[in-house]
């Protein structure tokens, strides 16, 4: 009877054997795949997921690049060959509206409403006073012996021509108008945070989650990794001489976290740095600090953030992220001292 029991059971082993295998092979098995682009917003991005097929992650990353490469277009400030752009706008300033695409009225209208809640620190009108900057840093950078600062008249003057009221948008029609002969916009410090806002969008309306979208110093993280543990984010070290290259690592998911600095592009007059965010204010790079990172769900209002923030002393900064609701920050000084508020403390890795 013992016997007739133990062959029952093996027998039944054996014929679930094949299942068990089966189902074993088909168990997916996802790897994390990671696609890089130098080609975006002039900075290095990149796209980290998980699939079971290396293909079809990189059709994936493919179709996810694309539609930033469009935005990238879009908002460019420099060419409009491929598509009417920032740049037709500013070449129409003072002559005409410029039809265009629904995708520059929303950063557009997205970046009143920034302009609003930090109080004109991050103004997208601030053009001809980025411009001249621009000039002189890229000359200095080209001859750094000979480089000089702009002149305040200079700045001043083109100061008269960056009323953000001055962009009239009518959405009906799809247009924008300059009304300003003189003024431009220059959309560096949001266009990639909504970018990668909307490209976030994108990827959790076709249902794909566990996705790290990272363009430049901009984070966004769609979902948890398939294991269900959240994402980990380094903060760069601002000194870069520093043997330390990140400051902590941050534990995100469903989050942005977006970092300015001061180290990602300046030159140097008179051996002194000058960095490029300009204090609406003084019409002078900030000096307040070397590194401001934002969290918050939304990359673009986490952009807009980081490049106000950096214009604003520490007291004043801590109480425009504390009247904000879902909004962590942290500052380093120029002299390596770090502040932070307690739910972005509450981030970083033990
Ligand atoms: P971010 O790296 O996001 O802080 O953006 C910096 C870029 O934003 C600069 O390279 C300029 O193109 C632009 N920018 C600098 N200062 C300002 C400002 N006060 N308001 C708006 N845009 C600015
Ligand atoms: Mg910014």
């Amino acid at each position: 009877m013992l016997r007739k029991r133990v062959s029952l059971w093996l027998l039944l082993c054996l014929a679930l054997l094949p299942l068990l295998l089966l189902s074993g092979c088909v168990v997916p098995v996802e790897t994390q795949y990671k696609s890089t682009y130098l080609d975006l917003f002039d900075t290095v991005s990149q796209i980290v997921g998980y699939d079971t097929d290396q293909e079809a992650f990189v059709e994936f990353s493919g179709q996810v690049k694309a539609g930033l490469a469009e935005y990238h277009a879009l908002y460019d400030i420099y060419h409009d060959e491929a598509v009417v752009s920032i740049k037709t706008v500013n070449d129409n300033a003072g002559i005409q509206p410029v039809v265009v695409d629904r995708r520059i009225i929303d950063l557009l209208l997205e970046s009143r409403e920034i302009y609003d809640i930090t109080e004109g620190k991050t103004n997208i009108a601030l053009g001809a006073v980025l411009e001249i900057w621009h000039t002189y840093r890229e000359a200095g950078l080209e001859d750094p012996e000979n480089a000089e600062l702009p002149p305040m008249e200079a700045l001043e003057e083109a100061a008269n021509h960056v009323d953000i009221d001055d962009i009239i948008i009518d959405e009906e029609a799809s247009t924008v108008y300059l009304r300003d002969p003189l003024m431009s916009l220059d959309v560096g410090a949001v266009a990639k945070g909504f970018a990668a806002e909307r490209a976030a969008e994108s990827i959790e309306a076709s249902g794909r989650t566990g996705v790290l979208l990272s363009i430049g110093g901009n984070v966004r993280a769609i979902g948890v990794k398939p294991d269900g543990s959240a994402w980990n984010v380094a903060i760069q070290n601002p000194d870069l001489e520093s043997d330390q290259t990140s400051l902590f690592t941050l534990s995100i998911d469903n989050l942005s976290v977006v970092t300015s600095g001061s180290y990602q592009r300046y030159y140097t007059v008179d051996g002194v740095k000058y960095n490029h965010i300009i204090d609406p204010e003084t019409l002078m790079p900030t000096t307040y600090f070397i590194g401001i990172s934002v969290v918050t769900a939304d990359s673009g209002l986490a952009d807009g953030l980081s490049t106000a923030l950096f214009c604003i002393p520490l007291e004043e900064g801590r109480a425009l992220v504390a009247s904000l609701d879902g909004v962590e920050a942290c500052w380093v000084e120029p002299d390596g001292t770090i502040e932070m508020t307690d739910g972005f403390q509450a981030l970083i890795q033990p």
